[in-house]
């Protein structure tokens, strides 16, 4: 399917925008494809994700869709771990545990049915940490280090022809007339473009650190200690409807005694910076399209946006979605296709 003369404009240049450039740009070749957006690599809040692929069902009310979304991103990514790229990519395949002091029977099921390896923790295995845990698991699953696979998207989809441009969008009548179609991967900035009052921030506060020894990812109630590529993340909180991007000092103690009595090596990490972040959060992720007068003409707007804390998880899947809308809309009708 070839969209022929269309050119297809993106808001947003995150781990959603550039998935979803990138599998527009493979799909319709023909197509001129150009992202909008204010920010870029590490300015977004992508970059500053743990970036672990541990999605959860509840993302969205259709569970099928979901399934769908995840498979199609975890493949993606296990398909650039077989590659020569997945270094460049920022890309690993890491292993380790998600404990609980709470529940004995903790166990997130759609990570258990999709990732590589799954098992639950033993009781000898919970023994080993200084913290009293009751329950937990053991997996090996993607992480993706954002910081790497940003700039490794953006420049495989400009090195194909896409045009990147750095602009902030108060309307979506900004876009010039010749897109037709506007991909809407604006994340939290949809908020104010679309006046959705059913996003929210979730704000989120870290610490990377030096710390080449830790080679797993843990997860313990509250914390996670996740390494990227180069550093660890000590994060995360979670704080719903929390506007401020200032370092929390107290939410930073929480984190740093939290990490270090369940690693206690870790107080002996180069502490690098601290990081704030606010997550898209929607109670339903958005992806739809719908025709919308702009001006004089009638344009295809196709929203993907509102992935809460599990952005870098659903991007690829969200994005296939994205391209199969357009695809199906593009080829079911003539007319469609003309008004465009
Ligand atoms: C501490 C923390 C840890 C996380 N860990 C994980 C994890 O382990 N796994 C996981 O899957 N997810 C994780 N997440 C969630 C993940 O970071 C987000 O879901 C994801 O980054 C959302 O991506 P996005 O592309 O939608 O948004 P963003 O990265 O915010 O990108 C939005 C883009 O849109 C652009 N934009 C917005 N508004 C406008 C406008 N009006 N005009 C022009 N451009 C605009 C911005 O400039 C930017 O380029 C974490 C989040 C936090 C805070």
């Amino acid at each position: 399917m070839a969209l022929r003369n269309k050119e297809i404009a993106v808001i947003g240049a995150g781990v959603v925008g550039l998935s979803t450039a990138i599998s527009l740009q493979e799909e319709f070749p023909l197509a001129t494809i150009t992202v909008f957006a204010d920010k870029f690599n590490d300015e977004t809040l992508s970059s500053g994700a743990g970036g672990i692929f541990r999605p959860e069902i509840n993302v969205y009310h259709d569970e099928e869709r979901v399934k769908t979304w995840c498979k199609d991103s975890l493949s993606h990514f296990l398909d650039i771990l077989k590659s020569s790229e997945s270094s460049e990519a920022g890309i690993q395949l890491l292993s380790g545990y998600h404990l609980s002091s709470i529940f004995s029977d903790f166990k997130n099921d759609l990570v258990q049915e999709l990732v590589p390896q799954w098992r639950l923790a033993n009781a000898k295995e919970l023994q080993l940490f200084p913290l009293p845990f009751k329950g937990g698991q053991f997996y090996t699953t993607p992480v993706i280090d954002c910081k790497y696979y940003l700039p490794w998207m953006k420049s495989k989809f400009e090195r194909s022809g896409g045009k990147t441009v750095r602009q902030h969008i108060s309307n979506l009548e900004e876009i010039p007339d010749n897109y037709s179609i506007i991909v809407n991967c604006a994340g939290l900035g949809a908020k104010d473009l679309l006046q959705d009052g059913m996003l929210t921030p979730v704000r989120g506060q870290t610490i990377v650190v030096k710390a080449p020894w830790i080679k797993n990812f843990y997860y313990a109630d509250t914390v996670y200690i996740i390494p990227g590529k180069d550093y660890v993340t000590l994060g995360g909180i979670k704080d719903y409807g929390r506007w401020s991007m200032e370092i929390d000092l107290y939410q930073k103690q929480y984190i740093w005694d939290k990490c270090t009595q369940l690693l206690p090596s870790l107080k002996n990490a180069e502490i690098l910076y601290d990081w704030v972040g606010l997550r898209p959060f929607r109670p339903s992720v958005r992806v739809d399209t719908s025709f919308v007068k702009l001006g004089d003409n009638y344009r295809l707007i196709v929203n993907n946006y509102g992935h809460g804390s599990h952005g870098v998880a659903l991007s690829w899947g969200t994005a296939q979605d994205v391209k199969r809308m357009i695809r199906k809309i593009a080829m079911k009708e003539n007319f469609t296709v003309s008004k465009l």
